[in-house]
């Protein structure tokens, strides 16, 4: 066999387990009783185990380097040549740590979510700023093990955002908060434009769950190769390409939650469905990166779901099903309050306006907490006048405030920013899209989603993870990632609807 094909071979172990704790991940979020969880987490933590020592076993290492002079010369748009470089950025993310600093970031960040939990509650920053004064030290020493040229947060983004560099994205995020935070503004002081209060009615749930199966069965997630389940926090999760997980949760009283939860899952489950059946089994299956995943979730959701074009084909049906609530509610005013914004301080509550500011907050406070430019005492006060400044609002408590995500506590530094790229990656490649295939917008109007997902299975879906997200969107879109689409995008629309 050739040094690329014993490696794939090799691997093939090391995919099934991890897609088996998959299967575990996903029932302990769905369907375990409370009783399961401490066997739960005793199955998991094996697995994890047993996965890890498969992988960075020395076989691995020997047949990555047969593999990689093997891949020597090859066309870089190769099956293999991608392969080995996915077998690279991973295989080093889990050996370059040694283990005695794995074993201090699991045990600090399990007893972290309690202290977390706990502060939270009380709104006491104080009691959780050593814990997390400990987990920032660890992941200083993470990124020393991983390796960085520039910046120590380098190592944390390219984790979860291969190949992005914090420069780039500091760059990308001036710009956009520059133009972003003065149209907020402009946005604020029209809030009373937009009434929202038809949302907020009772709405049955059974009935929205019909409604919004429905629309993701239209959108063309594949219910022969994934479910839909509830699950406390929506989430989605695969064991294969042909088995493609989503969930979602009802809130009575208010509609749009479960709706744009769904899409937005559907989203991401659609590109996991989408990858080219030839990888399956194989680290190329799945998404390139959690930004261009994200790009996918959001697409659906932002530029699809909340546009014009969804809500000619869906409203008359989702006026049928809520004759009394919605019966007196034109299609005009309806599209205006599923996009109407907020002054939330609150980071999954923001609307597509408002969102990235809480990200280029939480992006600018990691970087100045990791490099020591922040004392952990003062984040609070830095973070509140970071809110004022781009919100222009002032978190009342910490609980509002500094302590409400719970990625910190989980050691994950690094990741809120491919929430933000992700959103203007969204842009780009609809953008793209429509110029390719100008029909889109009347194809969604007439209930025909398939040019759209065909035009993403082609450029996007099918790649899996054989394109680093730069590469793919250059290819996609013949730019690197920017912000100024988003922004004429936002303008456009909000301009229409908040009368500016
Ligand atoms: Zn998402």
């Amino acid at each position: 066999m050739e040094p690329i094909q014993q490696l794939q071979a090799h691997l093939v172990d090391v995919i099934r387990l991890s897609q088996i704790g998959a299967v575990l991940g996903w029932d302990q979020q769905t369907m375990m009783p409370p009783g399961g969880a401490e066997a739960r987490a005793e199955h998991l933590a094996t697995i994890s185990k047993v996965t890890h020592e498969m992988f960075v076993d020395d076989k691995t290492g020997r047949l990555l380097e047969e593999a990689e002079r093997a891949a020597q010369g090859m066309d870089g748009d190769s099956f293999e040549a991608a392969l080995v470089r996915v077998v690279r950025h991973d295989y080093d993310l889990e050996t370059k740590l040694p283990t005695a600093l794995v074993e201090a970031i699991a045990r600090e960040t399990a007893r972290a979510h309690e202290v977390w939990v706990k502060a939270r509650e009380a709104s006491d920053f104080a009691a959780f700023a050593p814990t997390l004064e400990r987990i920032y030290n660890l992941m200083r020493q993470k990124a020393e093990a991983l390796g960085y040229e520039d910046r120590p947060y380098d190592a944390l983004l390219d984790q979860f955002e291969p190949g992005m560099k914090t420069a780039h994205v500091a760059e990308v995020f001036a710009g956009l908060r520059d133009e972003l935070v003065p149209f907020v503004q402009q946005v604020f002081d029209r809030l009373d434009a937009v009434d929202h209060s038809m949302l907020h009615l009772h709405y049955d749930v059974d009935k929205q769950a019909a409604f919004g199966l429905d629309v993701i069965r239209k959108l063309g997630y594949d219910f022969e190769r994934g479910r839909q389940d509830k699950a406390v926090h929506p989430f989605t999760t695969n064991f294969s390409i042909n088995d493609v997980r989503i969930t979602t949760r009802y809130l009575p009283n208010f509609l749009p939650s479960a709706l744009f939860s769904s899409v937005h899952e559907a989203g991401h489950a659609l590109y996991e469905q989408g990858s080219d059946q030839r990888l399956e089994g194989t680290p190329l299956a799945g998404g390139t990166s959690l930004g261009v995943h994200e790009s996918q979730s959001r697409l659906w959701e932002n530029l699809v779901g909340r546009g014009k074009p969804f809500w000619q084909h869906f409203y008359p049906q989702l006026q049928q099903t809520f004759p009394e609530q919605l019966g007196g509610v034109d299609l005009a005013a309806f599209y205006r309050a599923i996009n109407f914004v907020s002054r939330s301080l609150i980071r999954v509550e923001a609307d597509e306006v408002t969102y990235n500011l809480h990200i280029m907050l939480r992006f600018e406070m990691e970087n100045d907490l990791l490099e020591g430019k922040l004392a952990f005492r003062d984040a609070p006060d830095a973070w509140n006048a970071r809110m004022q400044q781009y919100l222009g609002v002032t978190p009342p408590s910490d609980r509002e405030g500094i302590l409400q995500d719970v990625h910190w506590s989980s050691g994950l530094v690094g990741y809120f920013p491919t929430y933000a790229l992700g959103t203007l990656l969204s842009v780009q490649y609809w953008d793209k899209a429509l110029a390719d295939v100008p029909s889109i917008p009347d194809d969604i109007a007439a209930g025909n989603f398939a040019p759209l997902l065909d035009w993403l299975r082609t450029n996007i879906h099918v790649h899996g993870r054989k394109y680093l997200p730069a590469e793919l969107t250059q290819r996609v879109t013949g730019e690197p990632l920017q912000y100024r689409s988003f922004m004429r995008y936002l303008r456009a629309k909000y301009s229409e609807i908040y009368g500016l």
